[in-house]
């Protein structure tokens, strides 16, 4: 593809992140990203190996030099090492960094060659250290398998984030603990506000933990020191005296961060959701799959700039209401 104009959308917001969801399946079952009987989609609805790609390849000939691979769960595709390996072919071409976010269950046979080609950081998602814990939240008993994935990433020189979702009644009493092991294994950590996104069994009321709580609480055991640091995404970060490590704490909820946004997703199936909280979308399977993929692409890629919306406007305030989007974050990519 010729290179072109770079993404920047109606807001001035030049859009150099994409966040590409390899597939919706996956091996855990989250209780606030997806019920325990998830319907997934049929394999034909999901982008071919060739089609992710392709389409990765018009977003960095567009000026997108960020990409993270996600899902579902992104090593439960067969074929994702591959497409790892032909993207990682691109870094220094248009692209800075590739990463991926998963939840670690596999990370042990995979570490290795992600680090090979080309991968530096991963974001693995834990909760939990606590074993009964992690299989009640999972649905799944996986615990070992994450903490045996996240030594081999370590082994394998990636650079480990840590994201945590604060879940009122079931983590916030670890945080702190789970904080100070993070540091202590040199993995940053990050914490998230849960997002009304899909509908789950739990009440996202019952969910929900402001991060301005939990700052206060982590208080009375660290000191936090605002951080000029930034890693191109909504995480505002504090240094830890007592840990020498970092903590990221993302809060959608408390404190809207809409004015920096710098990505698209786009999910499994092509579609470009042009706001984690918006149902602004675009079909970019249908311009792939078209008799001149390259310019409908390119069109679709314009409308997707039209649409994208200032900001989000969900919010977690009383309890009983219905999600904020019908669409779980596994469908979106997280
Ligand atoms: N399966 C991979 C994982 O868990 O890391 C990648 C996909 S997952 C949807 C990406 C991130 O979204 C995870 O860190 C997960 O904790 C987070 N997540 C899922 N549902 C969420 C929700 N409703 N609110 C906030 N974060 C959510
Ligand atoms: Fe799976 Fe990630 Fe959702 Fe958990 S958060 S159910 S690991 S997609």
């Amino acid at each position: 593809m010729t290179p072109t104009q770079p993404l920047v959308d109606q807001f001035q917001r030049r859009i150099s992140y994409l966040r590409l969801s390899v597939t919706d399946r996956c091996d855990l079952r989250c209780a606030y990203c997806m019920p325990e009987r998830q319907t997934f989609l049929p394999r034909k609805e999901v982008l071919s190996l060739d089609e992710l790609h392709q389409l990765a390849l018009g977003f960095i000939a567009r000026g997108v030099s960020k990409i993270r691979l996600t899902g579902g769960e992104p090593l439960v595709r067969r074929d994702m090492i591959e497409l790892v390996r032909a993207l990682g072919r691109q870094i220094g071409q248009g692209l800075e960094e590739l990463t991926l976010t998963t939840n670690g269950t596999r990370l042990a046979e995979f570490a290795d060659d992600l680090a090979a080609a080309g991968v530096r950081r991963v974001n693995v998602s834990l909760d939990t250290l606590d074993r009964a814990k992690f299989a009640a939240l999972t649905r799944r008993d996986s615990l070992p398998q994450v903490l045996e994935g996240l030594m081999a990433a370590r082994a394998a020189g990636l650079q480990v984030k840590i994201n945590t979702v604060a879940l009122k009644g079931v983590n916030a009493d670890e945080l702190p603990d789970l904080i100070a092991w993070a540091h202590g294994q040199r993995f940053d950590l990050t914490l998230i506000e849960v997002m009304p996104l899909g509908e789950v069994e739990a009440d996202r009321f019952d969910q929900y933990l402001p991060l301005d709580t939990v700052r206060s609480a982590l208080e009375a055991r660290f000191t936090l020191t605002p951080s000029p640091h930034r890693s191109g995404g909504p995480a505002r970060y504090f240094d830890v005296a007592e840990t020498g490590g970092r903590l990221g704490l993302i809060t959608p909820l408390t404190n809207n961060f809409c004015e920096g946004c710098n990505r698209v997703r786009v999910s499994a199936t092509g579609q470009l959701y042009a706001c984690l909280g918006g149902t602004e979308q675009v079909d970019l399977r249908a311009a792939l799959r078209s008799e001149d993929p390259e310019a409908q692409l390119e069109l679709a890629l314009g409308e997707a700039m039209r649409i994208k919306p200032e900001r989000h406007h969900f919010a977690i305030r009383v309890a009983g209401a219905a999600p904020a989007l019908a669409r779980h974050m596994s469908l979106t990519g997280g």
